[in-house]
């Protein structure tokens, strides 16, 4: 009782002091719970990864895949990222949970270079907050060695609110990063606070324009008119750019003309399973095999 009432002040901030009040206990209770619940779920495997694919509509073919978590809680069923990473970004939970998610990329990695694949990048989630934190790049370095999957296999996408956090801290990161061979997109592009300055200092490969932009193209003019204004700020930075979240042939056609190829979206494919992603790049594979041959 007395961590929770130090806890629930804490979360009302220190000038708003109020007194503890039994009736606060349940608030406090059902938090604790809740972050309880994601450590056990860490520690029971109640996760596990889809791979939605990236697509290259120039060729067609699928260039890398956006891993995504996902939550197969014993009572509640399944449950989607927004309802628990919000919660473990609040504490180290989400170091966590990014660790758990790029060491089973990598085993993923394994299992489709073991299996004849040709090697296709799989993109990351990380949270600011664990990007930044001590040790983040020491443990990816450990990792790739441990695994002994070269760098260039995962992909780190990141949201624009890490870079107001400390700018040379990211520098050096990245830099460490790109060193490895790992490549930095910047997420859901267009929503946060990133300035043309941030953009240009730091060492970026690809904006992913978030998908509420794509989603008003045809509907509204300025749909279109912010899509083509990203496209072209990344061919100015000579930056890639993937859109995400294209559910409709309309929206792909768009975005083609505009000069921006690489999508992901419902109306290329849903995230699939491992078995899927697989079967997939098997199909793409044996199809390139026999037009070369
Ligand atoms: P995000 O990284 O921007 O991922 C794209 C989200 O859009 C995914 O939702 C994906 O399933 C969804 N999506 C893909 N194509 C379409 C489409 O055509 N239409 C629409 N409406 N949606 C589409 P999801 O999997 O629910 O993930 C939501 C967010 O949760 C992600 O946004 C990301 O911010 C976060 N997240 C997911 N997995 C992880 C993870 O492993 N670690 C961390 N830290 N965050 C994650
Ligand atoms: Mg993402
Ligand atoms: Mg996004
Ligand atoms: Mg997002």
């Amino acid at each position: 009782q007395a961590d929770m009432a130090m806890y629930w002040a804490k979360q009302n901030g220190r000038d708003n002091a109020k007194f503890f009040q039994p009736h606060m206990a349940k608030e406090v209770t059902s938090h604790f719970q809740k972050e309880q619940e994601v450590q056990k779920a860490l520690d029971c495997d109640q996760f596990y990864l889809v791979f939605q694919p990236q697509i290259d509509t120039r060729s067609g073919a699928v260039f890398g895949f956006e891993a995504l978590i996902r939550w197969q809680h014993p009572e509640k069923g399944l449950i989607g990222p927004m309802d628990f990473v919000p919660l473990a970004e609040e504490s180290n939970l989400i170091c966590r949970i990014g660790e758990w998610v790029l060491e089973k990329t990598l085993q993923t990695q394994v299992n489709w270079l073991e299996s004849g694949i040709t090697a296709t990048p799989i993109a990351v989630n990380i949270s600011g907050r664990h990007f930044i934190s001590e040790g983040f790049l020491a443990f990816i370095t450990d990792l790739l060695k441990r695994y002994e999957v070269p760098g260039n296999l995962i992909k780190i996408e990141i949201t624009e609110g890490v870079f107001i956090h400390d700018m040379a801290l990211c520098i050096e990161i990245m830099a460490g990063l790109k060193a490895l061979g790992v490549e930095i997109s910047v997420d859901d592009f267009g929503t946060g606070y990133s300035s043309l300055h941030y953009l240009k200092r730091l060492p970026l490969d690809t904006l992913k324009i978030d998908k509420s932009f794509v989603c008003e193209i045809g509907d509204q003019a300025e749909g279109d008119k912010i899509c083509e204004a990203v496209v072209q700020l990344a061919q100015n930075l000579e930056l890639n750019v993937i859109a995400e979240g294209v559910e409709t042939s309309q929206q792909a056609e768009v975005l083609n003309q505009l000069g921006c190829y690489l999508h992901q979206g419902y109306y290329y494919d849903r995230p699939l399973s491992e078995t899927a992603a697989r079967v997939i790049l098997k199909a793409q594979q044996s199809h390139t095999d026999i037009r070369v041959s």
